[in-house]
């Protein structure tokens, strides 16, 4: 069945392979939106021709509005344009590939107007995976992960009895550039060095994420939302190839798992066609080639990030929220300069301080929480907005 979609965040990393994907399989893409790229989102309106497309940056949605006058797509702008993309009446599915807590509010728009989620931006999950399932129940849509290893466990999850008899979730990681390493080896790493990922190709924010394991500790996040399973029934193993997607287990330790080459056309592609699979652009996976799997534990007292996520899921309510802000945040300095590589961890672990542990919560108390988070990170680095 051809699909109409929407993408979100589509100057990206995962936007441009989602594009990719819905043309090579004949998608309608209906509206576009991004940050403030308006040099690729227009040549992206000139070859789509979607009836709508959004910047949040005003300014640059300014200067889109110039450039595509002649295109007849609507150019809209902020938070609002992109919602209101996010929420385009035609559509079969929206993915959110939108970095970071920016990305929560348009999914929210999107399971709203009772669209199918195609969702890579796991921040708003974790941030807001409260609010994110009572919309999906709500709306009687579906929730389609994209994460390559979400995608793996949803896959597994297919051939699965309906009682499930489910015992463990796997995560799978790669480990990032600094994995065997030493916390004395990585005192004076910089950005350039965290942003050479071995197996993946990827935006800025989550290649440094991946260094820091922090991307694990969403993950685990993410798994324990979309699968509601409790954490400590979510294991990671380190797998240095990326061919393994991830794995789970069963009552009588029977484990499934999900492999292809690591390309994430593959879970994008099937979170857009799902329940269908189409014919694949991504080349086919060849275990002679591969030769070798490797299985490592990882090293938690290194990364401290992953304890970090695991007390966060641990406390729920807005602690989640609170410790991808402050990630957020950090992960900003570090890319910048302003912050060495293991401080990161360090100023998450600030959050805790200034996160109020009640257990209901609104989009507003996200927000606040992710305000007070930043500033904390900041004033624990000693910097002034
Ligand atoms: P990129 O940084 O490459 O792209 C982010 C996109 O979000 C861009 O289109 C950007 O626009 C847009 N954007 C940024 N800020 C805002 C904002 N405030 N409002 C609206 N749009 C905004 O990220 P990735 O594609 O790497 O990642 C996207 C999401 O997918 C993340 O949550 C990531 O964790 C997840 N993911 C990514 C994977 C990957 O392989 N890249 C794998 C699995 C998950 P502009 O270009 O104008 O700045």
């Amino acid at each position: 069945m051809k699909k109409d979609i929407c993408v979100l965040g589509s100057t990206g990393s995962i936007g441009v392979q989602s594009l990719d994907v819905a043309e090579k399989s004949g998608f309608t893409v209906l509206a576009l939106t991004a940050n403030k790229n308006f040099k690729l989102i227009e040549e992206q309106i000139r070859k789509f021709k979607p009836k709508s497309a959004a910047l949040y940056d005003e300014e640059a949605a300014k200067e889109l509005k110039i450039r595509a006058a002649d295109t007849g797509t609507k150019i809209l702008s902020g938070e609002e344009g992109v919602c209101e993309c996010a929420a385009e009446n035609r559509a079969d599915v929206v993915i959110d590939a939108i970095v970071g807590l920016a990305g929560l509010k348009p999914a929210l728009c999107a399971l709203n107007a009772k669209k199918d989620l195609a969702l890579a931006n796991k921040e708003a999950l974790v941030a807001g995976g409260k609010l994110v399932l009572n919309a999906v129940e709500n709306a009687g849509v579906k929730l389609l992960p994209v994460d390559s290893e979400h995608s793996a466990i949803f896959q597994c999850l297919q051939a699965s009895p309906p009682n499930r008899a489910l015992k463990k979730i796997i995560l799978t990681a790669s480990g990032g550039p600094f994995f065997g390493k030493t916390k004395d080896e990585l005192k004076n790493v910089t950005a350039a060095d965290a942003l050479k990922h071995p197996t993946w190709d990827m935006g800025a924010k989550i290649t440094i994420d991946s260094a820091s394991m922090f991307n694990k500790g969403l993950e685990l996040i993410e798994a324990h939302f979309l699968f509601g399973m409790d954490p400590e029934d979510i294991d990671i193993v380190v797998h240095r190839e990326s061919i393994i997607h991830s794995l789970i287990e069963f009552d009588d330790n029977s484990v499934l798992a999900q492999l292809g080459v690591s390309d994430m056309r593959i879970p994008i592609q099937y979170a857009l066609t799902y329940p269908e699979r189409y014919p694949s652009p991504v080349k086919e996976l060849n275990l002679a080639d591969v030769a070798t799997l490797t299985f490592y534990k990882p090293d938690y007292a290194t990364f401290d990030c992953l304890n970090i996520c695991k007390e966060a899921i641990k406390r729920g309510g807005l602690f989640p929220a609170a410790v991808n802000s402050a990630n957020e945040e950090a992960n900003r300095l570090f890319r910048e300069g302003k912050t060495g590589f293991l401080q990161i961890a360090e100023l998450i672990r600030t959050a805790f301080n200034v996160t109020s542990d009640k257990k209901d919560y609104t989009l507003n108390d996200i927000y606040e929480t992710d305000r007070a988070c930043r500033d904390e990170v900041l004033s624990a680095a000693g910097i002034t907005r």
